[in-house]
């Protein structure tokens, strides 16, 4: 029987069968065959930092795939940020009677963790380790990179006319990512279905090979799959992202704006990358808001009449008049201009002026109907005053979503101040005075 690894001193070349190997034998002498081999590996070559350094711990395995034991020369690490830990390493199959941990019995493997830590800027970093021994050098490189810089783009339609894009980015990894986190804004009517938002996951740093993205529902502060909000359409994956590179995966996020009533919700994006042990995490909301609405009370149409008939009976008579607009959207309207075309109105208000939700604001007018006293025969019936004006309003929190303008027509009724036989119809100091 022969048992070629107990002892080397014994062993044959299994090539020619015919030649004993010494432990230092690269190649049979007798039939040529390299008989001494040495397969060095890392369990990773690539290091991402982390929020404080780069900390980790990789096993440099050295197996002995020869027929014969290998002593090891030197293993040679660059930088002292990497520490080879000897008196943790592992020889396996474990034999007796071997000297360690610089042979390495044929057949057998060295493992030696190697720990990693490095206190510096993230930034690109490597350090070359190599392994010497009579069947050569074995050379490998550690590559420490950066805290990848992940963002994850949300474009969608801000409205449901679809009249303006909006975009969110969502910073994937940020350490305090649950405050002030980003907003999709979904400014929709009550009967907004499913929508198909354009999405893409984008790298800013670093290399990362994405195994998977998922986005959620941030419920008790845990991810949730929802099929409320879903993934489909996305890149094939692993996806190697690189600035330098491709740097984006590109997907659609499905929502089911329907299932989210007015108000924000939390969402969670979870990247998975190769290397990077954690889930990277980035959070957003979903704001679902109702358009903002600017109704003006007592108004047909366009035009608002205000009752009754006011009487003039001076060349300087004015009246003041006021109308009422209220807010029925569900966001703040700044009411930005109002341009009035009418000679004989003015307002006795300012702009801009603020509307929030559901806010009922009252503007007064100045109308000098004393203007039109002349027109104003003692027999005729009473004057239509027409008073055009143009409101423009502004959507307080979203600048991109444009309110349409409203134009309003005032009217108002003036008639002569009529003057009755026999009473004395009070009036100051006019020429028409009985
Ligand atoms: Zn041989």
């Amino acid at each position: 029987m022969n048992d070629f690894s107990l002892n080397s001193l014994m062993r044959v070349c299994k090539s020619c069968g015919v030649w004993k190997l010494s432990s230092d034998d690269v190649y049979c002498s007798y039939c040529g065959e390299k008989v001494a081999s040495l397969n060095a590996l890392l369990s990773d070559n690539i290091v991402y930092f982390g929020h404080f350094g780069a900390q980790d711990e990789i096993v440099l395995t050295l197996e002995n795939d020869g027929q014969t034991d290998i002593t090891v020369d030197a293993i040679s690490i660059e930088h002292e940020w990497v520490e080879a830990l000897y008196d943790k390493s592992i020889v396996y199959p474990s034999l007796q009677g071997v000297s360690l941990p610089y042979q390495i019995p044929s057949g057998n493997k060295w493992e030696i963790p190697l720990k990693i830590n490095l206190i510096k800027p993230s930034s690109y970093y490597n350090c070359s380790v190599q392994v010497q021994t009579v069947a050569g050098i074995n050379r490998m490189k550690i590559d420490v990179l950066p805290k990848p810089v992940l963002y994850t783009n949300l474009s969608y339609p801000l409205d449901d006319e679809a009249s303006k894009i909006a975009e969110t980015s969502v910073e994937i990894g940020k350490l305090d990512s649950s405050t002030n986190a980003p907003v999709c804004q979904l400014i929709r009517s009550s009967d907004s279905g499913k929508e198909s938002l354009t999405c893409y996951l984008e790298i800013y740093e670093s290399v990362v090979t994405v195994e998977s993205v998922e986005i959620g529902l941030k419920i008790n502060d845990e991810f949730k799959l929802s099929p409320n909000v879903s993934i489909s359409e996305i890149s094939p994956m692993p996806l190697v992202l690189d600035p330098a590179g491709i740097r984006r995966l590109n997907f659609t996020l499905d929502v089911n704006v329907s299932a989210f009533p007015v108000g924000e919700h939390p969402c969670i994006v979870h990247v998975r990358c190769s290397r990077i042990r954690e889930t990277i995490i980035g959070e957003f909301f979903i704001n679902r808001s109702s358009r903002p609405e600017i109704e003006f009370l007592r108004s047909i149409g366009n035009t608002i009449t205000l009752p009754g008939e006011i009487l003039v009976r001076h060349k300087d008579d004015n009246k003041d008049v006021t109308i009422e607009l209220v807010n029925t959207g569900g966001l703040d309207v700044e009411m930005s201009n109002v341009i009035i075309e009418s000679d004989w109105l003015e307002p006795l208000f300012e702009i801009p002026e603020t509307l929030k939700s559901g806010q009922t604001e009252k503007l007064s007018f100045r109308a000098n109907i004393g203007k039109f006293l002349s027109q104003l025969p003692e027999s005729s019936e009473p004057l239509r005053l027409k008073g055009n004006l143009l409101f423009s309003f502004k959507c307080v929190e979203f600048s991109a979503y444009k309110i349409p303008d409203r134009r309003i027509e005032l009217v108002l009724m003036i008639a002569l101040m009529p003057i009755y036989d026999g009473i004395v119809a009070i009036d100051f100091g006019t020429a028409n005075s009985c």
